[in-house]
């Protein structure tokens, strides 16, 4: 089976494949997700297959609407109403009890939960609603790889194993959702994975303090949600992060060290080290935005030349804002490492 990259105009033949119970991958506004019918375990469990994602990992369930969401829900937060108002079509997924029988333990992990969210892409809205069922949508990566931006993304990872890719062109926000547990109505909001919907942009809509998940604070703390023990995004090359002032440095080591570095960076810092670099990937600009956007493909593009890497280096950038979500998922795929002047130490 070769992977089929379905046009805009084509939404049709890919619902169809969903009902067939094959799988069919779809742009979002974050990153690319890999379909299948939520309501048929058979296919869910390609899902698993193909990304060789761990089976306790559970899936986030895509929908069209709030609606949907409460056929299968056991009880709602007394919050969900305006942070459902307030954030879809977008980039917050929400934790819920689900009512028993429902949704299969594939989907759900064994949990008693499930994880919704409406995705903010016109042809992934037509995609669910011509399918008539939910579908569930992990970033349609193998596990372990760097979430994918693009179509192309998805074809390098699955070109034998998927039936299709509905093509929407690069993603806008570049990496997963905010996940954001509401699953005790009597408990405040928890945001379990941080994304482009965040901590402040929730109190203020829910006017309540909204709690961060212990281990994303610490890193020697057990992750509640299930998945989150597992490494992510990693590329093959080893990387090491960069702070803002640190590229003069980051020169000067390469100058006098034989490495074949990649760079990862904005234009400005970029323009400071790509003398010495074998490859470089630059941000569109210098904002948080441009580098969440340009972080996966950017791993992805440099993990892939020619240049035969033995490291990557890339920017970090503040973690107040967007920039959490960024450094969240910059800090996996560098296993914490950041570059240091070794020489200094001595
Ligand atoms: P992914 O599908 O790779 O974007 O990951 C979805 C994330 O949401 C994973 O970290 C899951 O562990 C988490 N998740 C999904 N469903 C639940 C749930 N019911 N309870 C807690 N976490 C969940
Ligand atoms: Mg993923």
């Amino acid at each position: 089976m070769e992977i089929q990259k379905i046009s805009t105009d084509e939404v049709k033949q890919a619902a169809h494949y969903i009902q067939q119970g094959e799988l069919v991958a779809f742009p979002t506004e974050t990153v690319y997700g890999l379909g299948a019918s939520a309501l048929n375990p058979q296919a869910v469990k390609k899902v698993y297959q193909v990304k060789g994602r761990p089976s306790d990992n559970p899936l986030i369930v895509h929908v069209t609407s709030f609606e949907q969401v409460k056929e299968y829900i056991q009880e709602s937060h007394p919050l969900a109403e305006v942070l459902v108002q307030t954030f879809w079509p977008g980039p917050l997924t929400i934790i819920l009890p689900i009512k028993p029988n429902t949704f299969d333990t594939v989907v759900t992990g064994g949990l008693a939960t499930v994880a919704f969210r409406m995705p903010d892409q016109a042809l992934t809205l037509e995609l669910i609603r011509q399918a008539g069922v939910p579908l569930v949508g992990p970033s349609a990566n193998l596990s372990g790889h760097p979430s994918p931006t693009t179509a192309e993304h998805v074809i390098h990872d699955f070109e034998h194993s998927i039936k299709g890719v509905l093509d929407g062109g690069p993603t806008k926000i570049g990496v997963e959702s905010t996940v954001l547990d509401l699953s005790d109505p009597n408990k405040p909001p928890m945001i379990l994975r941080p994304g482009a919907v965040t901590k402040e942009m929730l109190e203020q809509a829910c006017h309540t303090p909204v709690a961060v998940d212990s281990h994303l604070l610490r890193a020697d703390e057990a992750p509640k949600a299930p998945g989150m023990k597992y490494k992510h995004y990693a590329p093959v090359v080893p990387v090491q992060m960069v702070h803002e002032q640190e590229w003069e440095q980051v020169a000067s080591y390469l100058a006098h060290h034989p490495i074949r570095a990649g760079i990862l960076a904005g234009p400005t810092a970029a323009e400071v080290v790509r003398g010495e670099a074998a490859a470089v990937y630059m941000y569109a600009d210098d904002s948080v935005q441009a580098a969440t956007q340009g972080l996966f493909s950017g791993l992805r593009a440099l993990d892939e030349t020619k240049a035969g890497l033995d490291c990557l280096y890339v920017a970090t950038y503040p973690e107040d804002g967007l920039g959490v979500a960024y450094m969240n998922r910059l800090k996996k795929a560098a296993n914490q490492m950041y570059f240091t002047n070794n020489e200094t130490e001595v």
